[in-house]
């Protein structure tokens, strides 16, 4: 690992690092020495001269991403140790399993790796890059993924066009960088199938985050009419049909994303006729719904992705929620979550209340939902932690 300068920090401003947050924002550095260039690795160290540990510098609010924490320089297999702790964290979750065998593989700062992402659907890997760092180590991470998990890896699929910094999305990053996919490739998750375009699809092709709760979900949905909004490509809408729902009607504003769920509800055996796809905005869709659902899931995009939009998402998901709690019918159960890191638990759990007091209807918390274990969150990191979710029975 070259080690291209290094960072002083300025007096106090060591303690979160000692604390292993990975975070060093602009304001907290006395000193840099050396050429350093946004991407590269540089040592840190507190005022004193002792070394605190090594990262990613990138000129911008965190200037330093720390990728180990101590005196010991990282080196050449650090990538392949860093991604080993994190496939041993998932197998000791029992994943990948014998019937789901796709998930993420490295969640950024909670495996210990700010700006990096990797999803893996059953042999193929998609790496996601934030940082200016990572893009750079891309190739040493794509063989590091080679070397760790050998034959039940097939391609690795770089796909960071619109995670980079600015000027970056400029040239074409996406690529692979290992094999060439097959896509739209099936994976398995709890026995339900699914296609993934990891090219041209969200984020890396699907979102593993919400596997535990479609789960769950299952269980409510036996004999059920079941309402899935924002159903990106069909997640809730498969397990809820392969879970014997009566009917399940899915609703998402992206023609893309429709058609997405269509095929995958057929991917799983289902027809046109326990199943409708819309494509509508869900706050419209939902106006005339009165007493026709038994089970609602309400899965929006992160209506907040700063902080200073904070206030409009709390009111989205306010109306949102009161419109779904009114239109339930009695003894029905909704699922409702929200992905925005800056709205925390708290708020969240705050502005359900308030949707309720709307609503006007008795509302019962049955379930507290978060993210699932392979997207840990580092307890020195508590901004790792974004998803979130409640089960309400409305009677
Ligand atoms: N629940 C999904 C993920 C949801 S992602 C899953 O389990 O995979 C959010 C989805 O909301 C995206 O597909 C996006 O197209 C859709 N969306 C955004 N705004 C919307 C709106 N106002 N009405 C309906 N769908 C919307």
């Amino acid at each position: 690992m070259t080690i291209q300068g290094r960072v002083t920090l300025k007096k106090g401003k060591e303690y979160s690092i000692e604390r292993f947050h990975p975070w060093i924002f602009s304001g907290a550095i006395q000193k840099t020495e050396g050429d350093l260039q946004d991407g590269c690795w540089v040592e840190v160290q507190n005022c004193k001269g002792t070394i605190l540990g090594f990262g990613h510098f990138q000129n911008g609010s965190i200037t330093i991403r720390m990728l180990s924490f101590g005196k010991q320089r990282p080196v050449q297999d650090f990538w392949h140790k860093k991604i080993e702790q994190a496939l041993s964290l998932r197998n000791n979750s029992n994943l990948p399993s014998v019937v789901t065998n796709s998930f993420r593989l490295i969640h950024g700062e909670g495996d210990g790796l700010p700006g990096l992402i990797i999803d893996y659907y059953d042999g193929a890997a998609v790496i996601q890059a934030h940082s200016v760092g990572m893009h750079l180590d891309r190739m040493l991470i794509s063989i590091a993924l080679q070397e760790t998990l050998s034959d039940n890896l097939k391609t690795v699929y770089y796909k960071s066009q619109s995670t980079l910094p600015g000027k970056m999305r400029d040239v074409r990053q996406d690529e692979y960088l290992f094999g060439m996919g097959v896509v739209p490739h099936v994976i398995s998750e709890y026995g339900n199938k699914f296609y993934i375009d990891w090219e041209e699809g969200q984020k890396t092709g699907f979102f593993l985050d919400q596997r535990e709760n479609r789960k769950l979900l299952g269980d409510f949905s036996r004999g059920k009419k079941v309402l899935n909004t924002f159903c990106y490509t069909g997640g809730f809408s498969v397990y809820a049909l392969n879970a014997h729902a009566e009917v399940v009607h899915s609703v998402d504003s992206s023609e893309k994303a429709i058609s997405l769920t269509r095929k995958n509800i057929e991917l799983n055996g289902f027809n046109e006729n326990i199943n409708k796809c819309f494509v509508e905005d869900t706050f419209d869709f939902l106006k005339d719904k009165q007493d026709q659902y038994d089970v609602i899931i309400l899965d929006p995009p992160a209506f907040a992705k700063h902080r200073d939009a904070r206030h409009q998402a709390v009111k989205g998901y306010q109306r949102l929620n009161a419109e779904a709690m009114s239109a339930i019918k009695a003894g029905g159960v909704i699922f409702t979550f929200s992905c925005s890191q800056v709205v925390d638990r708290q708020l969240f759990y705050d502005t359900i209340v308030s949707s309720a007091i709307q609503a006007g209807r008795q509302i019962k918390v049955l379930h507290h939902l978060s993210q699932p274990a392979d997207h840990p969150v580092s307890i020195f990191h508590p901004e790792g932690e974004y998803l979130k979710g409640l089960v309400l029975y409305v009677e």
